[in-house]
């Protein structure tokens, strides 16, 4: 980077202070400058070309350089390139996406709110959850229950949903009210001898008995993502959402389903929720909802929250809660653009057959020393890097290993994600066989020059 005193990866050092990066890290090496994009693949600045193996932060869902998007948001800049939605206003590209939306939405829902990101959804479901409770005159059932390893975004009361310690322990969080509970991820806390079935009632479990120590009265929500993404990519138990949705119904605590990574078409099926069978009262989603051509995250609830809602407004006030940018006009034109792609070139079907061969394929680095763990469901996996196979002993420093690795794809031209030693993968719904393969032998020459 040095040597290249004027180049966009040396000014970026100058000016920027980036999201998850070490600040010093960054003085060292310089950013990496991602120039442009073209199907599965991205190009940096001088030129050299990458499979994007995380869809671009698990987002991009048609690929890059999708001219219909393009269009689209050209098309509604020329209209109508803004308008709120505050105090009754709305625009059709908003109309015209929550009907879509509301039609495919796992579970019956009933009526969609709209942010620009999906920090901003989760912390808008947790407004809303309690303006609920506080409509249905029970103000002291407000307590949210997350689990350990989740990820539901960086806001002060998002961040707080989010079970993983370095977005808790420098900003003071969670705040009050966010409880959290196990993470389903069986070969790392199962017991020894326990099986998934009896993992997954366990945790049941211990789920209930947090509702019952705390009250039920005071527990209004549970939440979390079908699979599990930032965390580790966490594929649960096949019968664990079953159980937890039955204690949660027992206590009368709303279920949220967080498919801003699993919604539309990653897990192999249009829902994250509709592969574990859930039935939410509450649908986060956003990133591949526009394949993350323009920012935008949605919050669907069931009539049954609206009515009680629309029923009390008289009593308890106005929903006083929205953002500028709230159905954006373009974002929510390049959204419905973006969801036609997806259903016209069945790229949910592709997620299937395709994802039936990254799973496969990672699946054969099982045998590596290094490999602690693969796993994963259709197009997410994830591989653990480990430093004894047969004790599950993670590294120490934890991350330092997955950060090699990761370095190494990169100069094989392969992006993934390292979330510590577990090497992610997530790559865009579009990919086919080829791409495929080439990713695969990409990573295996990172993870042999690792060893
Ligand atoms: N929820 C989940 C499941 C996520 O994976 C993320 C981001 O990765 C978020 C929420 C937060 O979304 P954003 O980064 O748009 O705020």
């Amino acid at each position: 980077m040095v040597d290249r005193p004027n180049s966009p990866a040396f000014r970026d050092v100058a000016v920027n202070f980036h999201p998850y990066t070490n600040a010093r890290k960054h003085e060292d090496k310089g950013a990496m400058v991602i120039r442009e994009g073209k199907g599965i693949h991205v190009y940096d600045d001088t030129g050299k070309e990458y499979i994007e193996g995380l869809a671009g932060l698990w987002s991009v869902a048609v690929g890059f350089g999708e001219p219909r998007l393009v269009e689209a948001a050209r098309a509604q800049m020329e209209k109508l390139p803004f308008y709120h939605s505050f105090a009754h206003k709305s625009h059709e590209p908003s109309i015209e996406l929550s009907e879509r939306l509301l039609a495919m939405a796992p579970g019956k829902m009933s009526k969609v709110f709209y942010t620009s990101s999906g920090s901003e959804a989760n912390d808008t479901a947790i407004k809303l959850v309690w303006y609920y409770n506080n409509a249905r005159g029970r103000p002291e059932k407000k307590k949210i229950i997350s689990r350990i390893k989740g990820y539901h975004g960086i806001t002060i009361a998002s961040g707080s949903l989010t079970g993983l310690p370095y977005n808790h322990k420098d900003f003071d969080l969670p705040i009050k009210n966010i409880l959290h509970t196990a993470c389903p991820h069986h070969w790392r806390f199962g017991w020894e001898g326990e099986s998934e079935e009896e993992f997954a009632s366990r945790l049941a479990g211990e789920l209930e008995q947090l509702i019952l120590t705390e009250g039920p009265e005071t527990v209004a929500a549970f939440i979390g993502e079908p699979v599990m993404g930032a965390g580790g990519v966490i594929v649960p138990p096949r019968t664990y959402w079953q159980k937890i949705q039955t204690v949660c119904r027992k206590y009368d605590v709303l279920v949220i389903a967080d498919e801003v990574i699993n919604g539309f078409g990653r897990t192999g099926q249009l829902w994250g929720s509709t592969t574990y069978g859930i039935e939410p009262d509450m649908v986060i989603c956003s990133k591949q909802l526009t394949s993350s051509y323009m920012p935008l995250a949605a919050l669907l609830f069931s009539d049954e929250i609206y009515q009680a809602i629309a029923d009390n407004t008289a009593k308890i006030g106005t929903f006083g809660h929205g953002f500028t940018a709230s159905g954006h006009p373009v974002a929510t034109a390049v959204a419905l653009e973006n969801l036609k792609i997806i259903e016209e070139r069945d790229l949910v079907g592709n997620a299937a057959r395709m994802g039936e061969h990254l799973q496969a394929g990672l699946r054969r680095f099982a045998d590596h020393p290094l490999v602690g763990e693969v796993r994963g469901v259709g197009m997410i996996g994830c591989i653990e890097l480990v430093a004894d196979k047969t004790s599950k002993q993670a590294f120490d420093p934890a991350g330092a290993v997955g950060t090699y690795c990761y370095e190494r794809c990169q100069e094989h031209g392969l992006i993934i994600r390292n979330l510590g030693d577990q090497m992610a993968f997530c790559p865009p719904l579009i990919i086919d066989e080829t791409g495929l393969n080439q990713l695969l032998e990409r990573f295996g020459q990172a993870l042999d020059e690792t060893a």
